[in-house]
């Protein structure tokens, strides 16, 4: 039995697999400020026509031009691996097997997206790309993929993660881009800020509005600005992990997966991985398919399905979700890739249909599974995909207790070592777990009423 398997470069898959063409009931439309659907045109100040494009796709496959797939052969196909080394210390009948999207040079999955966006910013003829990061992630993801292609890239790094967290801003600068701690003096609405309140820790609402207003107000037209997750594009080019998975399933004998496992911030990994999967579930296969939420930001188990804001500042267009509310302040758990007040709309409506069973986990468990993972398959896994692996020892263990040999694939969405400051609280006894009270979901939530209405359009099938 092969623990590592491993496609050829020539069995990468070649083409994007687009959910949006399948789903049995359609995406409810982004809304404009006037409450009407928004036409793409209305998105060109800020994203370049041919990502628009993917954006708005109805089409099942969208190929993948072979200049892209030359940049991502540096780390994919991405291995998969069993985790035989989990199943044994839990002593279970399941098959544990993982994607390990680890090994991609910034050390997580967002590359996957990053890599594509840059690329086709590039040929659309822009110079230079914005964009916002908290914790670090998607803003180095970006910074390498804008190295590679060749385009400059500035990145808003959410003020206290920029002090606190020095060592993501030093890769960013090692790939060539320039990295400024949110709120800044390099915009109005940053300057807005500083002037109110000096001292602001900042947040990635803030960090998101400096970003848009730095591509939308230079003056040669030539910058754009990037979204690392959420939007259906960058879902779409996430797509590789899915497709990759499901031949390298075949090549270790199995059939479909019983289980799929992924966390869920914007919803980029898990639809990555389990997209292609929820395919077959559309078309019968019995798959139990689950996106891993923190119960400090309880986006998918508590949050109402609405129209509501990408952003805090209210600038985007109106998408239709499941959300806490554009002005929820998450708390400060250490998966800071988890703390989105929204979530994709692509996985929102797989919700609604039933064909995603979300979960939500606390933190100190999300810990535990993360020392049980380092201390049987080794590797230190980031904060956010601790919360996977809660869930998949979870399912290892109801699979003992049922008696049954399930197969059960988790997405390894990215590696800890730039965040070993969560690991270190709790090592010490100092995490805490928080529960969002109802009072304050309500009072989050309470403003959605004064949008307009998300209709819960489902077939009843699942
Ligand atoms: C950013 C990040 C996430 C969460 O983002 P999604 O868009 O939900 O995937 C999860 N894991 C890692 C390692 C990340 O960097």
């Amino acid at each position: 039995m092969e623990l590592k398997i491993q496609l050829k470069e020539s069995d990468i898959p070649r083409q994007w697999y687009n959910l949006a063409a399948d789903l049995p009931t359609p995406l409810l439309p982004p809304l404009g400020p006037d409450g009407k659907p928004i036409g793409p045109e209305m998105l060109a100040p800020v994203f370049p026509m041919n990502l628009i494009e993917q954006e708005v796709s109805a089409e099942r496959w969208i190929d993948i031009p072979e200049e892209i797939l030359g940049i991502l052969y540096r780390w994919r196909p991405a291995p998969l691996k069993r985790a035989v080394y989990l199943e044994k210390f839990l002593d279970t009948p399941a098959k544990i097997y993982y994607k390990d999207e680890s090994y991609s040079p910034p050390g997580s999955h967002k590359p996957n997206t990053a890599v594509p966006q840059a690329w086709y910013n590039k040929q659309f003829g822009i110079e230079n790309l914005t964009t916002e990061t908290g914790a670090g992630q998607w803003g180095s993801a970006l910074a390498f993929a804008c190295k590679i292609v060749g385009l400059g890239c500035k990145v808003f790094m959410v003020r206290i993660s920029f002090d606190q967290k020095p060592f993501r801003k030093t890769m960013m600068q090692v790939w060539g881009a320039d990295c400024i701690a949110s709120p800044s003096n390099q915009t109005n609405a940053g300057r807005k800020i500083l002037e109110e309140m000096p001292d602001t820790p900042g947040s990635l609402g803030i960090a998101i509005s400096e970003a848009i207003e730095a591509a939308v107000t230079d003056p040669t037209g030539k910058t754009r600005y990037t979204l690392g997750s959420v939007l259906n594009h960058v879902l779409l080019h996430q797509t590789i992990i899915g497709l990759e998975a499901k031949k390298q399933l075949e090549l270790a004998g199995e059939k479909l997966p019983d289980v799929v496992i992924g966390c869920a911030g914007g919803g980029s990994n898990f639809a990555g991985l389990a997209f292609p999967f929820v395919a077959d579930k559309i078309n019968g296969a019995d798959i139990t398919i689950i996106p891993v939420e923190p119960e400090s930001c309880p986006t998918m188990t508590r949050g109402p399905f609405a129209y509501d804001f990408g952003d805090t500042a209210c600038t985007t267009p109106l998408l239709a979700m499941y959300t806490l509310g554009h002005a929820f302040i998450p708390p400060p758990i250490h998966a800071g890739g988890l703390r989105y007040h929204g979530m994709a709309p692509l996985v929102c409506q797989a919700i609604v249909e039933g064909l995603l069973k979300p979960r939500a986990y606390h933190q100190i468990k999300c810990y535990e599974a993360a020392l049980t993972w380092a201390s049987t398959e080794g590797a230190i896994c980031a904060p956010e995909t601790s919360h996977a692996v809660a869930a998949v020892i979870d399912e290892a263990i109801k699979a003992k207790e049922e008696g049954k040999e399930k197969v059960i694939l988790l997405n390894y969405s990215g590696h800890g070592l730039m965040d070993l400051s969560g690991y270190d609280a709790y090592m010490a006894g100092k995490l805490i777990d928080y529960e969002l009270p109802q009072q304050d979901l309500e009072k989050f939530t309470a403003p959605l009423n004064q949008l307009p209405k998300a209709e819960m359009r489902k077939t009843g099938k699942w």
